[in-house]
């Protein structure tokens, strides 16, 4: 977090209808989501609207390796689409949905024509209301491992990069994204998707990383374990390790933790599969616009939550306060995670089998409980001798639509440094 930029503030939750009143505000977003354009089961429009209806500020479409530009026609009889069809047409009318033979057919199915993303922003966009970002989930492997990215506010797609090893395979899908961003002269930011999807990233890939900005700590796909197994630790667990060895040994930055959705099913529902509304961010910016809303979040100025609302984080005085927005019956935990300079840098295998491709195993002293605290207000004064605190707030209440049965409803705050002397 750009720590001379945060000043206390007091904050209303969501300004609905606000505007683009140049109000530093809460924008509610969802960062990773499919359509039609690759493996989603619905057309942008059901999915956009989705967003909209449900209060979001902003959505970015990221479908599988490319952007939804140009024509594409859906045959909803060779999947499971047929029921999007159906639901697309009865809400969004005839007048609107295009369906019959696409160019050079004459007989066979009715197929349907997928919106580009300029034609479904026209329809939805409001100003200070809601916003659609450009977006790609550039989706690469190193042989087993998958590599997936979400590039925010890309301009022009970027095809899948390879490399030598899971590291730089990673470091070379980020770098397609910093170097369009560079050449553009666009703000674009780099997220790394779901580390433990297939067991693909591992706390070692993803630390020594330039140019990513944002990190999943949590992905609302039911496939992706985001708590781990016997031999995979969690997303948590990752992040702290990915935090302390680029802060404490690779001088490189913070990564921020996003939460999202990558939501396919929007014609079912219930828990497991990839619903939406599970993993979201909420950035504090002035403007709803793409340039604002990655500013914001390049400087850490945004939480990510599962159902936890903030009303607001404040970070002066190298004291870093949360404030919860309480729900009926609801109890929370906050607990303050970092890691102490001089901590304990030994790690050791998780498996006597090299080729296991696992997290190594750290000491206690990384990503550490340095406080626990209950209630809806919870604050802790760094002392200067940390590499980062953040704050993970954890609430009694179950996940309406859980990705896995019985996750409670969380909250990530961003990590923050000591700014004594600095
Ligand atoms: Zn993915
Ligand atoms: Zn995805």
């Amino acid at each position: 977090m750009n720590l001379g930029l945060i000043v206390s503030l007091v904050v209303a939750a969501i300004a609905a209808g606000a505007g683009q009143s140049g109000q530093l505000q809460w924008f509610k977003g969802n960062l990773h989501t499919h359509t039609w354009w690759s493996d989603g089961d619905s057309p942008p429009e059901t999915v956009v609207g989705w967003y909209k209806e449900h209060g979001y500020n902003f959505l970015v479409l990221s479908d599988h390796n490319g952007l939804s530009e140009g024509t594409k026609w859906i045959n909803p009889e060779k999947s499971t689409k047929s029921t999007a069809a159906t639901l697309y047409e009865k809400k969004y009318g005839p007048g609107w949905v295009e369906n019959g033979q696409p160019p050079g057919k004459t007989e066979g199915p009715t197929y349907w024509r997928a919106k580009p993303l300029a034609e479904v922003r026209a329809f939805f966009e409001e100003p200070g209301r809601f916003l659609l970002i450009p977006g790609e989930e550039v989706s690469a492997a190193f042989e087993k491992h998958p590599v997936h990215l979400c590039a925010l506010n890309l301009r022009d797609a970027i095809p899948a990069q390879k490399g030598k090893d899971v590291t730089e395979t990673l470091q070379n899908n980020v770098s397609a994204i910093v170097e369009q961003s560079a050449k553009t002269g666009t703000l674009m930011l780099a997220q790394i998707n779901h580390p433990n999807f297939k067991w693909g990233l591992t706390a070692e890939d993803i630390m020594p990383t330039q140019g990513a900005t944002l990190m999943e700590v949590y992905n609302g796909h039911g496939s992706v374990g985001n708590s781990g197994d016997e031999q995979h630790p969690s997303l948590d667990y990752i992040y702290d390790a990915v935090l302390t060895r680029r802060l404490a040994e690779l001088n490189l930055s913070i990564i921020y933790g996003t939460a999202t959705d990558d939501a396919h099913s929007f014609t079912t529902g219930g828990a497991g599969g990839s619903h939406p509304g599970r993993g979201w961010v909420v950035v504090r910016a002035r403007y709803l616009t793409p340039e604002k809303i990655l500013k914001a979040m390049q400087k850490g100025d945004f939480y990510a939550s599962t159902g936890v609302v903030l009303k607001d984080v404040e970070f002066h005085g190298d004291t870093l306060s949360i404030e919860i927005q309480p729900a009926p019956g609801v109890t929370y935990r906050t607990q303050f995670i970092g890691t102490l300079a001089g901590y304990d840098p030994k790690t050791s295998p998780r498996s006597p089998d090299p080729k296991a491709d696992l997290t190594l195993k750290y000491s206690d002293d990384v990503g550490k409980v340095l406080s626990e605290q209950a209630g809806t207000k919870a604050s802790y004064k760094l002392t200067g001798n940390e590499l980062y605190v953040r704050a993970k707030v954890i609430s009694s209440a179950k996940q309406p639509n859980p990705s896995v049965e019985g996750d409670v409803e969380l909250a990530w705050v961003q990590p923050v440094r000591p700014q004594a002397g600095k």
